[in-house]
């Protein structure tokens, strides 16, 4: 009997993960490029309303509890002054507010963009 296992662990080789490539901001909206060839634009009032940090309640939590604390949004609450890439699989960016807190995810960017966006989703 040989033992022939493997200890790395298994890389999905057949499906690319899901990438930026490019995040800029183009007039009020972020554009993001995907490293699959699509591309999502996310209003930044959206984008910041969206925030899923645990302040903002942006996303519905595993009770499915919907209802969201009193979030005070300044003008400067929808100025990004930036932002980074947090362990390959989250945007985190930096509010003019001072707000940085909020981790999207790949898949809740194109989701946001989706449902900003509903024309133009791509399947
Ligand atoms: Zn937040």
């Amino acid at each position: 009997m040989s033992h022939n296992l493997e200890t790395q662990p298994t890389t999905r080789t057949m499906a690319a993960r899901l990438l930026p490539l490019n995040i800029q901001i183009i007039g009020v909206e972020l554009a993001i490029a995907w490293n699959d060839g699509t591309e999502s634009y996310i209003p930044l009032e959206t984008f910041r309303r969206g925030c899923p940090c645990a302040a903002c309640g942006g996303e519905p939590d595993v009770m499915g509890n919907l209802e969201r604390p009193e979030v005070t949004y300044t003008q400067e609450s929808f100025l990004l002054r930036g932002w980074q890439l947090v362990g390959g699989y989250a945007l985190q960016p930096n509010w003019a507010d001072g707000h940085g807190t909020g981790l999207y995810t790949f898949p809740y960017l194109r989701r946001l963009a989706a449902e900003a966006h509903p024309n133009t989703a791509n399947h």
